[in-house]
């Protein structure tokens, strides 16, 4: 059992564009899961591709949420400002002999790297992208929504770029660094980031810390059936109907509606009927 008197969860945006439906069910989805266990809910801004990011939408995106009621816990913090941690999580990771260097451009293979430089080691002589040697040869979790989830290495997921080429940190360091940092417990996400369990795992194995719980909650599909996102152009929340757009997003998941037009009131009373048995186990759902 978890001991739920130290649950803490979070939401985690990256700042490329102002939060849409997608998003705010994320959110949503996180803050009642954490709040509904009596824990602490987190806002981390995902700002470590600094091409992507776009100037301004952190703000934006914490005002959208702090307008439907949903305000992080403590002071919110930016992956930009921690380089330092994900260094020295890949000293801690290259010490224990898990990381090689590998030169590999994209195209040499198709989809899952074969492991070509497996042997290498991370002794230098040019700039190379550095990947975790994976030692696993499944990993299973008991998924909250998704029920029990096996990938097979080799198969499912391969060994993962934790340093890029061009020296920025890769996405599931920096998560994994960050999570362990805030003590998250609990992680509650879009099921297109299902995917990205396994190579999380083996970077809470290999740093020795216990991986979370996970919940994956089904994604929000437009009507061509593809994941609602800045890239498809999802529309912008509107903040000024933003107790039809939290009422709009309890029942994607399958959440009773409350009859409020104040958000607060909505998030106060969606803690107390909270039951993660009634999101629908899929992985994603068209509004
Ligand atoms: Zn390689």
């Amino acid at each position: 059992m978890t001991d739920h008197s130290h649950y803490v969860g979070r939401f985690a945006p990256s700042p490329t564009g102002p939060l849409h439906f997608g998003s705010l069910v994320a959110a949503l989805g996180s803050y009642l899961d954490a709040r509904s266990a009596g824990g602490q809910w987190l806002i981390r801004v995902e700002d470590l591709d600094p091409p992507r990011a776009v100037r301004g939408a952190d703000r934006h995106i914490l005002k959208q949420l702090s307008d439907h009621s949903l305000v992080s816990d403590q002071p919110v913090i930016y992956q930009s400002q921690r380089l330092h941690r994900f260094d020295d999580a890949l000293s801690c990771l290259n010490d224990k002999g898990h990381l090689y260097a590998c030169n590999c451009p994209r195209r040499s293979y198709l989809g899952l790297y074969p492991g070509t430089c497996r042997t290498q080691t991370t002794s230098e002589t040019q700039p190379s992208a550095l990947r975790f040697r994976v030692s696993e040869t499944t990993i299973q979790q008991k998924d909250l929504a998704q029920g029990a989830v096996t990938w097979v290495y080799g198969k499912d997921f391969g060994d993962f770029i934790v340093r890029r080429k061009d020296g920025l940190h890769a996405y599931q360091l920096a998560v994994v660094t960050d999570d362990i940092a805030q003590k998250v417990t609990r992680i509650v996400r879009g099921a297109d980031l299902l995917s990205a369990t396994p190579m999380q795992t083996c970077l809470y194995h290999a740093l020795d810390v216990q991986s979370p719980e996970t919940l994956h909650l089904p994604m929000v599909l437009g009507r061509d059936g593809q994941k609602l996102s800045k890239q498809t152009h999802a529309p912008t929340i509107n903040a000024a109907v933003a107790a039809d757009n939290l009422n709009q997003a309890l029942a994607f998941l399958n959440q009773p509606i409350i009859a409020s037009d104040n958000p607060k009131i909505i998030l106060g009373a969606a803690v107390k009927n909270w039951r993660t048995d009634r999101i629908p186990k899929l992985m994603g759902k068209t509004l």
